[in-house]
């Protein structure tokens, strides 16, 4: 078994269905975990994850659940409980952006992105701290992003409410660290500019002048961002709590 099998687990990837937490979800299966893919929608993608994750030798279910519902996630919990046991990885992933200048926004759009990305991993992380504390062993890693770590100015689109939403879940995961340690570790992932459902509208210039500011020369895969998250789930990032990590091929580099 080397340090990064995570054969026996119960994961839960909430936004399992598309973009990063897909190639999440496939790669904590691959790794051996039982993986429960959460969405909010699109049933056919998440049941095209799942596929994807049995045509690889893997096992899961899908639950949907919109995550900024505390009743809707508890729900989902106590279902998989149910299932499979308690959830002892979990990946908050689900989130929404809305890429136009915030300057005006509608107080309704401020509330929706903070429901989705900061109240929705809180209820998450809320639900399942019980069992990872009774189990021992949990392993959390709630995904941030570079606009949680600094305000774009290289865009014309000022994030507000998405960066303060991504702000906050570094600062709800640092504090969670804390609290919860031993038995729970809880890191964040800061991803860049990874090639999504999220980001297809943006123009081709823009990701040009993001590409031509990133020293690795690109923009992320969903698979990048997979492989950092398995590390830090796994055995080998056992003495790592409370930190963020950033994938961004270089555009954003911490002090
Ligand atoms: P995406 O392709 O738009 O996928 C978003 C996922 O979240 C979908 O599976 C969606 O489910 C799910 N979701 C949305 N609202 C939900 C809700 N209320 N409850 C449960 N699930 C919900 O996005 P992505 O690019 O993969 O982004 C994934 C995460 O990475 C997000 O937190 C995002 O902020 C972060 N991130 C992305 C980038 C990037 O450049 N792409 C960069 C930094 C950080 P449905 O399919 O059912 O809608």
């Amino acid at each position: 078994m080397t340090e990064q099998d995570l054969s026996g687990r119960v994961a839960l990837v909430t936004g399992g269905s598309r973009g990063i937490g897909r190639a999440i979800c496939r790669r904590l299966a691959q790794a051996g975990a039982w993986v429960a893919v959460n969405h909010s929608s699109s049933d056919e993608a998440a049941a095209e994850t799942l596929a994807e994750i049995r045509a690889d030798g893997g096992e899961g279910g899908v639950w949907r659940a919109d995550v900024s519902s505390f009743a809707a996630t508890d729900a989902m919990f106590g279902s998989i409980e149910a299932e499979r046991g308690p959830v002892d990885l979990l990946v908050t992933n689900a989130g929404i952006a809305s890429f136009q200048d915030d300057v005006d926004m509608p107080v309704d759009l401020w509330r929706r992105i903070l429901a989705v990305n900061l109240d929705g991993t809180f209820h998450c992380v809320w639900r399942a701290k019980e069992g990872m504390r009774a189990g021992g062993d949990g392993r959390i890693v709630c995904i941030s992003s570079i606009n949680g770590l600094a305000p774009t100015t290289m865009r014309p689109d000022r994030l507000i409410a998405y960066g303060t939403s991504k702000s906050a879940i570094i600062g709800f995961a640092r504090n969670c660290a804390v609290a919860f340690g031993p038995a729970i570790r809880v890191n964040c992932v800061a991803p860049g500019l990874v090639d999504t459902d999220m980001t297809r509208d943006m123009s081709e210039e823009m990701r040009q002048r993001i590409v031509a500011g990133t020293p690795a020369g690109r923009t992320g895969t969903p698979e990048d961002i997979a492989a950092l998250t398995h590390f830090l789930l796994s055995d080998a990032a056992g003495f790592i709590t409370g930190q963020t990590y950033v994938a961004s091929g270089g555009l954003v580099t911490l002090p």
